[in-house]
């Protein structure tokens, strides 16, 4: 049986890689760790509300392999009002290649790969995110971005919505800090972005300085999220945009169960 190449140790290609090894299958994961990648910045949230009745199929997919991958928790976040609200969540380092290839992809064809000048066949799976143009001519993918920062330390749960489908939250992600995200998605990101992220934090309680940021690109495909066969033993996944974890999932088990033969 070939092995499975994957282009990028993000949540998709960690998630089609694990879910791959799980039914029998060798996997390999690249990963050249571009600056911007979506992944580690994402809090690893999903409700089934998010995924709305375009992408409840996904949601229903993804639900039993992240399961038996890695385990669904749940966390309760409290709104203003005292309120709570619950969410499932897989934190990313639960899902993440530990130890990709370190070494940038860069030549792929039908069932082949080129890295550090070295050539490697097999099932090939281009998950690179808001790169992945770069293998597909003529895909288009861009990107939004946003940050994230932990502030040392383990904090109450808090959500607080400020717009029309965005929310500022807290809560503990990893252990032994508290992780705030506020949905900031943008094209362009400037400065006053990082400001008034920072600004919604400090309303949560956040006022110290954070001890670490995060900043990535969530990928967007015109139309909605992208898996297709580029070629007979290639395939292109991306398009994750605010639901990485539920996408990666779905797309991980229709590779595996439906493609890879
Ligand atoms: C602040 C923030 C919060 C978020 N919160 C959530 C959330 O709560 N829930 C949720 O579901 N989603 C969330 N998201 C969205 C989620 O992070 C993305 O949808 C998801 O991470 C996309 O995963 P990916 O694997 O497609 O891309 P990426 O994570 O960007 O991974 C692509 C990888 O490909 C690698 N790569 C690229 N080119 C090459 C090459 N030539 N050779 C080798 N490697 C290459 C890169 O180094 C990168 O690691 C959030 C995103 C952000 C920014």
């Amino acid at each position: 049986m070939p092995i499975l190449l994957v282009v990028g140790g993000g949540l998709f290609g960690s998630l089609a890689a694990a879910y791959a090894r799980r039914q029998g299958i060798e996997a390999v994961v690249f990963d050249c760790q571009r600056s911007g990648a979506a992944s580690p910045a994402a809090a690893g949230l999903f409700k089934e509300a998010w995924a709305g009745r375009k992408l409840g199929e996904h949601y229903r997919q993804a639900l039993p392999v992240l399961e038996r991958l890695c385990g669904l928790q749940s966390v309760l976040l409290q709104h203003d009002d005292g309120s709570p609200e619950s969410f499932l969540f897989v934190p990313p380092r639960l899902i993440l290649e530990p130890n990709p290839v370190r070494a940038e992809v860069t030549a792929v064809g039908d069932g082949w790969l080129e890295a550090a000048g070295q050539r490697h066949e097999g099932w090939v799976y281009l998950a690179a995110g808001v790169w992945s143009g770069a293998f597909m001519p003529g895909l288009e993918v861009h990107g939004k971005a946003g940050a994230a920062f932990a502030f040392a330390g383990e904090r109450a749960g808090r959500i607080h919505p400020y717009a029309y489908g965005r929310q500022a939250l807290a809560f503990v992600r990893d252990p032994g800090q508290t992780y705030f995200s506020d949905g900031t998605a943008e094209r362009v990101y400037e400065d006053k972005h990082e400001r008034e992220s920072l600004l919604r934090a400090a309303a949560l309680g956040l006022t110290d300085a954070p001890c670490r940021r995060y900043w990535g690109q969530r990928p967007y495909t015109p139309g909605g999220p992208l898996f297709v066969q580029r070629s007979p033993r290639t395939w292109v996944a991306t398009g994750g945009r605010k639901m990485g974890t539920i996408l990666g999932a779905s797309f991980a088990r229709r590779l595996v169960e439906e493609e890879l033969r």
